[in-house]
């Protein structure tokens, strides 16, 4: 039986950027990383809107973001020339968050000021001051919006990706094109890895980073893991008339999210009927537009009276039930059972300092650089929700 120190399941952008963490580390690692679908065309990572921002309501998380966006922005001095990839093309538009009752804008107040205080630039605009920074939207029913002018945007998703890949493979890691179908534990403690066609592997420790299919692989360690697929629709429109090409992403109250791509525009919302969906449900949603998007679109912004669906797609989020936060860490009661997995929506961002924390935690049995420690295994064992109201 081929032996590997670290054995990853998910190859994607979270498993890429644990592999290259490790081998940063500790150079002489043996680091297997197991992927079904090298084309991750099916993955989050791929079907993501590639966006980061710094506006979360738990702490951890903007400290996440803050490490996220600096290693974004540097990404090929981070990652170096194995990496393949030059830029990120980081575009800080920012996020602008809008609330229309004065509740919702006092939790802004609150949450820019914990934000602030952690190193982002979030500032709260009353009525009169958005009109100012943004003449073209209709903002009757809007108190408050909350700006992230700097550190906060969108990038180039397979590019991270990509340079996570590269730099692993460069630095030792090594690719498999098989799927993790069973795993041998001997008293808690995963010594083997079953492969669809490549049999056993041994392992001196196992990380779950398979997204979608993390609770399947969970329940082949006999752990219960809250999370699902949950499907969503993502628009790509013309709408000639808009001409706003520095607009921020901007995330509605009425649900809806729209930012600017290259001349069109990408939009959003998070469905009514919100619920569980299979991994082979790639159904576009298309009355989403018609109904929910393009009504509210025209009301918020002038120039979306003339519109055109240019294309769409469907990625899957890996949400989390009990609080739409990233589960993290090794899971209690097992010896080297590590997880990452539920991040419902921010995960791409999440990746470098996801990684780099597993990273030293595998190796070190603790968290290091950043304590993670809030968005651990235990809560899910307890029911204690971490919730995070900052979701997208
Ligand atoms: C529409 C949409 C928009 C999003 N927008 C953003 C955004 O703006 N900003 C942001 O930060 N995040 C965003 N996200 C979330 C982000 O894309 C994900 O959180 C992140 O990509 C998760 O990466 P991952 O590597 O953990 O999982 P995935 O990218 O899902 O990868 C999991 C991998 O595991 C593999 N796998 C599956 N089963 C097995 C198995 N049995 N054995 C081995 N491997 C297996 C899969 O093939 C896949 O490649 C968005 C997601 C979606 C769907």
């Amino acid at each position: 039986m081929a032996g590997y120190d670290v054995v990853i399941a998910g190859g994607a952008v979270t498993g890429s950027s644990t592999a290259w963490w490790l081998l940063g580390l500790q150079p002489d690692l043996r680091v297997l990383v197991v992927e079904p679908d090298p084309t991750y065309a099916q993955s989050a990572t791929a079907l993501s809107v590639a966006s980061v921002r710094q506006q979360f309501s738990n702490p951890v998380n903007v400290e996440i973001s803050r490490f996220g966006v600096d290693f974004i922005r540097n990404f090929a001095d981070r990652i170096g020339p194995q990496g393949g990839v030059p830029s990120l093309g980081l575009k800080e538009n920012g996020y602008l968050f809008l609330t229309g009752t004065e509740n919702g804008a006092s939790l802004m107040e609150e949450l820019a000021a914990m934000q602030r205080g952690l190193g982002a630039a979030t500032e709260v605009l009353d009525r009169p001051a958005l009109a100012q920074r943004y003449p073209w939207m209709q903002l009757d029913d809007v108190v408050a919006g909350s700006l992230g002018a700097r550190d906060e945007g969108w990038f180039d998703n397979m590019g991270l990706l990509s340079g996570f890949r590269n730099g692993a493979r460069a630095r030792g890691a090594v690719y498999v094109k098989d799927r993790v179908v069973g795993l041998t534990l001997e008293s808690g403690r995963v010594t083997g890895v079953q492969l669809a066609e490549g049999g056993l592997v041994g392992a001196g420790a196992f990380l779950n980073a398979a997204g979608t299919a993390s609770a399947d692989i969970c329940a082949m360690a006999g752990l219960g893991l809250p999370v699902e697929p949950r499907k969503r629709t993502v628009f790509v429109i013309d709408a000639p008339n808009a001409r706003h090409p520095e607009a921020p992403l901007i995330i509605d109250h009425s649900g809806i999210y729209l930012r600017p791509e290259h001349g069109q525009w990408i939009t959003a919302t998070v469905p009514d009927d919100d619920h569980a969906c299979t991994r082979d449900d790639w159904e576009p949603d298309h009355a989403q537009f018609e109904d929910l998007i393009w009504p509210r679109l025209y009301a918020r912004c002038e120039g979306f009276d003339a519109v055109k669906v240019s294309r769409f797609w469907v990625g899957h989020y890996d949400y989390n039930r009990l609080d739409q936060n990233a589960v993290l860490g090794l899971w209690p009661g097992t010896a080297n059972f590590f997880i990452a997995a539920g991040f419902s929506g921010h995960g791409l961002q999440q990746s470098p300092a996801v990684g780099r924390g597993l990273a030293e935690q595998i190796l070190t049995g603790g968290w290091q650089t950043l304590d993670l420690s809030p968005l651990g295994p235990e809560r899910i064992l307890a029911s204690r929700p971490f919730l995070e109201k900052a979701v997208v």
